[in-house]
């Protein structure tokens, strides 16, 4: 039964009910998952129970239908919780090439049970270990014969692949020296990753600086029927790209709620803490550092409300969308710093959580997008400068 109430509920609401959702996972749960390098399975469970994570997935496919605001309210306030989102964030948003470009067979067919929690779909494949950012020259191929298509190729970084059924897959399907422009020829494919493994898929796990499942992919003659092709072959990437804002717009939010979680606790830390007969927190030098954090969070809060209420209303954002991103990021990793600095020592012991949070932000920085590809946006679509690359 999910928690959702379309109609009735306020952003505060929706705080309060997402905050009860997280709180049994509590910091010695989250310890206790890092320390035994496992997926946070319970928490993404109870997430997905309540319907939080199927917030955008239209009623009429039994999601609750909310808009990308209040979605960026949910993943805000996980991350403020002190839980990662990152465990589950693309359960929320993948869906959405499905939703947009999808056939209304396969809309059918997946999201309801998407919804219902019977089905995960949150892994998506796009990076590839010798191209990089470059995704236009994709290297892994998808080969049409008959009925199906064949796969041949590497990705890497490919999160979530050991705990979703289901992952978006982009892949050549004309060869780059045979399209007009770079970005044609690249088609999107559901995957269905149960007992994809040893069928021509091999999985190999990437140990990282946060505990984050992510892996290798090969692909030797794997196998996708024809009819898992999402939209027209070769246009992927456009389908990819349209997806790209209110994903933006989600990582903007979890950022803020990883900036608001490193304020409260390097605010409380310094008001507590007693060195030369005085809390820490009365020195300007603890104390500026803080209130500056915060001033740059909340700034970069409103760019984030702003691109979610220009997605919402169907307006153009993606300067918006890219720049909430980018200060929010920027913002939650200056909170991060004063707080471990705030809290000396102990910033790096483990049982006060921020050396956690510390580098799950980081990685915003670099995933989904990394910083200078928004400079590079701005600087040439918002600017009128010249492209770079
Ligand atoms: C933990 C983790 C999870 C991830 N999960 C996924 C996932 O689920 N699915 C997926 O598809 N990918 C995933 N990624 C990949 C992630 O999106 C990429 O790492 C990221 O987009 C950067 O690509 P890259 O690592 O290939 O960097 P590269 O492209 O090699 O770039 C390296 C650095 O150079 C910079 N750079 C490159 N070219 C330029 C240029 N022209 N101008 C200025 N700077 C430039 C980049 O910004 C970057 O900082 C994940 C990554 C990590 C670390």
């Amino acid at each position: 039964m999910s928690d959702i109430n379309p109609r009735a509920q306020t952003h505060a609401e929706i705080r309060e009910a997402v905050r009860a959702a997280c709180a049994p996972f509590d910091a010695r749960y989250w310890q206790r998952i890092e320390h035994e390098h496992g997926y946070p399975q319970e928490f993404v469970q109870a997430l997905t129970r309540a319907g939080w994570l199927s917030a955008l997935i239209p009623e009429a496919f039994g999601g609750g239908g909310l808009s990308l605001t209040e979605a960026s309210v949910i993943m805000e306030e996980i991350n403020r919780a002190g839980a990662n989102s990152g465990a589950c964030h693309a359960q929320m948003y993948t869906m959405g090439t499905l939703l947009r470009h999808g056939s209304a067979e396969q809309q059918q067919r997946y999201l309801p049970a998407i919804a219902a929690g019977e089905l995960r779909l949150q892994s998506f494949a796009v990076t590839e270990p010798v191209t990089g950012t470059d995704t236009t020259k994709t290297r892994t191929v998808a080969e049409r014969r008959g009925d199906r298509y064949v796969v041949n190729g590497q990705k890497v970084w490919i999160s979530r692949v050991q705990h979703s059924d289901l992952m978006l897959l982009l892949a050549r399907t004309t060869p780059l020296e045979q399209v007009s422009t770079r970005a044609h020829g690249l088609s999107v494919f559901l995957v269905d990753l149960r007992g994809a493994e040893g069928r021509g898929l091999r999985m190999r796990p990437i140990e990282n600086m946060v505990n984050h499942e992510t892996n290798e992919l090969f692909f030797e003659d794997f196998e996708v029927p024809a009819e898992n092709l999402i939209g027209e072959e070769g246009r992927g990437f456009r389908y990819i790209l349209d997806g790209m804002n209110a994903e933006r717009i989600l990582i903007a939010a979890e950022c803020i709620g990883d900036g608001y979680w490193f304020i409260d606790k390097a605010r409380r830390y310094a008001g507590e803490r007693v060195v030369f007969d005085r809390p820490i927190g009365q020195n300007q030098g603890i104390q500026f550092p803080i209130a500056q954090a915060y001033a740059r969070v909340r700034a970069a809060d409103l760019m984030r409300y702003e691109g979610a209420r220009l997605f919402d209303e169907g307006a153009p954002c993606g300067a918006e969308a890219n720049m909430a991103k980018l200060l929010a990021a920027d913002a939650s990793w200056e909170a991060a710093n004063t707080c471990l600095q705030t809290h000396g020592g102990f910033g790096f012991a483990a049982e006060y959580e921020v050396e956690r949070k510390f580098r799950e932000t980081r990685l915003y920085q670099v995933a989904p997008i990394s910083t200078n590809m928004i400079l590079s946006y701005l600087g040439e679509h918002v600017l009128g400068l010249p492209r770079s690359f």
